[in-house]
């Protein structure tokens, strides 16, 4: 057997926020200066090791779907962790956080780890506060980190929190 737990991952979020550059931060440790939107679902694998385990993870990246409305309810399927990203420098993209989140919680377990990233943290023009984001996080029970692509701040901190608790993950979300 190649790994212990094979999870999903999905990144969401509006258009150009950094879905597709923060996925590709991690996995090769490299960032493109052009936007190249990818059409449909673009899909990766990565082995990670946590302890004893590999752990076998689907990242999966919605490239073309960032209307919330377009995406259906199959790409939330049997999702573990759901990345939502936001831009912090696009007003518009923090305001649809909410649509997005609506839409998650009506498609996901309670158990999903649910992960607000406010990236493009390295531009000079920030328009979103930190504390905008962790209110926003806050309110919705989501955990809140933020990012740059451009530079991999933070990009493998997301990502190593997953891992921390994807392998023990049962703190039900959504409890009243
Ligand atoms: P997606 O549509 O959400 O997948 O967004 P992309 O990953 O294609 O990124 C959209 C644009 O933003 C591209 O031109 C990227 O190079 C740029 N970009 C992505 N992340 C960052 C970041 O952290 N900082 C900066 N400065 N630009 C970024």
């Amino acid at each position: 057997k190649s790994h212990d737990k094979q999870v999903k991952l999905i990144l969401i979020g509006d258009y150009s926020v950094g879905k597709s550059s923060i996925l590709h931060r991690y996995c090769e440790d490299a960032f493109w200066p052009k936007h190249m939107p990818t059409i449909g679902v673009d899909f990766r694998t990565k082995f990670v090791r946590d302890g004893n385990n590999t752990i076998k993870m689907q990242l999966w990246d919605t490239a073309g779907q960032e209307k919330y409305r377009t995406v259906t309810s199959n790409l939330y399927k049997n999702t573990s962790v759901v990345l939502l990203v936001y831009d912090c420098t696009d007003l518009n993209s923090f305001d649809n956080v909410a649509n997005w989140i609506k839409q998650i919680e009506m498609n996901v377990s309670e158990k999903t780890i649910i992960i607000l990233i406010a990236n493009k943290i390295d531009l000079e023009n920030r328009l979103v506060s930190t504390e905008d984001g962790e209110a926003m996080a806050e309110a919705y029970r989501a955990n809140y980190f933020e990012t740059s692509a451009k530079t991999g701040q933070n990009i493998d901190k997301v990502f190593d929190y997953c891992v921390e608790n994807i392998m023990n993950y049962t703190v039900p979300r959504f409890k009243r």
